[in-house]
């Protein structure tokens, strides 16, 4: 296709919003991509082929979903899933000359994602591309990695501070739970810094393309990884304190806290329960060799790990 027929060369996108009388949503978070370049530079980054199974959050009027239809072409399947019942039938008009494309309108965070794979017969590693409403980029992500879904990456154009946040790394004022998250599943890299007057309306701040590929093993060995996350959230919560004293004084962790610890022979899950106290925590990071003092946003994930590790054995006793 011939790069000025494309959707996200500005005037096209401005006769699109004309023909249908749209509206912007803020609250929707709709920044509609116009600039040709940025588009490239996400395709580049997903590493689009023929064949790929793509999946898309949020594709507006089909800015990005076309260069992913163009970039799949026949062979591979995109879907595009919507939640704003006013762009269906602009996308239906916009995305007539792509068969492999599939419009789905819903609320993306209420899909099961592996009844949707089982169901759509997803049989090779999806690339997530998008370019996510700013207002739910943390849950999607998550939403993404913690349902196990075979993903190849994910590609997003994110806020330019949650990028950062997303790649940080401990000691600097950007690291915190996302950071942790999202390495503990994905090796993040920041594609490209993309200024507000690339979209429509413009946004007030700034923006990033980051890729996140998806580690086949986590890079950590963690015994109880909703125990790990607990601690991760609890350390952030309060971060100017020591770890002791952030664990010891968050509402999800402080007090008594269930620890399944598998199956037990009779099939049935065990579960033991553990009180988290002071005594316990300086205890658990003597044993793990970290310093009593040490805050939340000095530990590295390894370092989490570890922690996690000797609280679920002190568990069984
Ligand atoms: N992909 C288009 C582009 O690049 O021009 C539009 C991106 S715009 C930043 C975000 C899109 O996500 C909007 O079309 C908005 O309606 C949609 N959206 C917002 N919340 C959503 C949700 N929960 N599920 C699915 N789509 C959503």
């Amino acid at each position: 296709m011939e790069r000025d027929q494309f959707i996200a060369v500005p005037k096209n996108t401005i006769a699109v919003l004309q023909k249908h009388g749209f509206q912007f949503k803020k609250q929707l978070g709709q920044n509609f991509l116009i600039d040709m370049h940025v588009l490239d530079k996400i395709i580049r980054a997903a590493d689009i082929g023929p064949g790929d199974i793509c999946l898309e959050i949020g594709p507006g009027i089909g800015s990005l979903t076309q260069a992913l239809c163009e970039a799949t072409v026949d062979d591979g399947r995109v879907y595009a899933v919507e939640i704003d019942d006013r762009l269906i039938p602009i996308l239906e008009e916009n995305l007539a000359a792509y068969p492999h494309v599939h419009i789905i309108h819903t609320d993306f965070m209420k899909i099961d994602l592996p009844s949707f794979f089982e169901e759509e017969k997803i049989d090779r590693p999806v690339k997530v591309v998008a370019n996510l409403p700013y207002y739910i980029t943390t849950p999607i992500i998550m939403a993404l990695f913690e349902s196990g879904v075979p993903l190849a990456s994910v590609t997003v154009m994110v806020q330019e501070e949650v990028a950062r946040r997303m790649q940080a790394k401990p000691g600097t004022k950007d690291y915190g739970a996302l950071s942790l998250a999202v390495q503990y599943y994905a090796e993040p890299y920041i594609a490209a810094h993309v200024p507000p007057n690339c979209f429509m309306p413009r946004p007030n701040v700034g923006s990033a393309v980051i890729r996140l590929t998806r580690r086949p093993q986590p890079p950590v060995e963690v015994q109880d990884e909703k125990l790990m996350f607990k601690l991760i959230r609890a350390a952030f919560g309060q971060r100017r304190k020591t770890l002791v004293n952030a664990v010891t004084g968050s509402p999800e962790l402080g007090g008594t806290i269930r620890i399944v610890n598998g199956q037990k022979e009779n099939g049935e899950t065990e579960v033991r329960t553990l009180q988290i106290t002071k005594e316990l925590i300086t205890q658990a990071l003597e044993e793990a060799g970290i310093s009593q003092t040490i805050r939340g946003e000095a530990l590295s994930l390894q370092q989490f790990a570890e922690l996690t590790n000797v609280l679920a054995k002190q568990a069984d006793h």
